[in-house]
């Protein structure tokens, strides 16, 4: 079991306000989660056009978000740039720091382009319909992929893991219901498309979709 390390404190508190106040509707977390794995793919795009190593085949990207409705899962899975265990620290374990804005200004990607991520804390707002959130990111520049779970303000940890191909995976372990907020709503198909249709419309990958029953 690998060690909890801790957000820093700056981080705590932003936690606390991001979940709490700073989205008004619960739903977003999903717009979030999709523009990430939108940069994510952006990222290989842009590696392609100055590396030829990398081939971009549309065919080969895209967005997938499956409920696993038994488990309480949600998971959403991009084919992008994935992580690296240095990223996953930077990016994921420090809040308000945003690997897509550096990406930009590395890259000098002019304003208007197509990657969304500025702010650093959009991921941050799975934490409104997740009691755990576990990142599973294998980087297109390196061999080993990592683990990354945390419930919240009690930190993350991070440990190797297995995972066949670049790109990342967000599972979500949805919220049990309560009387004052039903998360159930977040593993239906239809729900779950008509969010995607309402926030995400806009998104150049394809984005497939799979609940399962059983
Ligand atoms: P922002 O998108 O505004 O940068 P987020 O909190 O949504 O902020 O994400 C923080 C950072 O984590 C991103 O900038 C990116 O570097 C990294 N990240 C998040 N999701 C993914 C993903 N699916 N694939 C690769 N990197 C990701
Ligand atoms: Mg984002």
């Amino acid at each position: 079991m690998a060690a909890t390390k801790q957000f820093e404190a700056e981080s705590k508190r932003l936690l606390d306000i991001m979940i709490n106040s700073i989205y008004s509707q619960k739903e977003i977390f999903l717009r979030e989660l999709i523009s990430n794995a939108s940069d994510a793919i952006d990222k290989m795009y842009y590696k392609a056009l100055t590396d030829d190593s990398i081939t971009f085949n549309q065919d080969d990207f895209y967005i997938k978000v499956s409920a696993d409705k038994d488990n309480r899962i949600l998971k959403i899975e991009d084919t992008g740039v994935g992580m690296t265990e240095e990223e996953l620290e930077q990016n994921l374990g420090t809040i308000a720091q945003s690997g897509s804005l550096a990406f930009k200004n590395e890259n000098e990607i002019e304003d208007g382009h197509d990657i969304i991520g500025q702010f650093g804390v959009g991921f941050y707002s799975a934490f409104m319909v997740a009691d755990t959130v576990t990142v599973y990111t294998k980087s297109a520049d390196s061999g080993q992929a990592f683990k990354w779970q945390s419930n919240g303000a009690e930190g993350y940890t991070i440990e190797p893991a297995e995972k066949e191909t670049h790109g990342t995976q967000i599972l979500i372990q949805v919220k049990e219901s309560s009387e004052e907020e039903n998360y159930d709503d977040y593993l239906e198909e239809n729900r779950l498309q008509s969010i995607i249709k309402k926030y995400s419309d806009y998104i150049r990958y394809p984005i497939k979709m799979d609940v399962t029953e059983q």
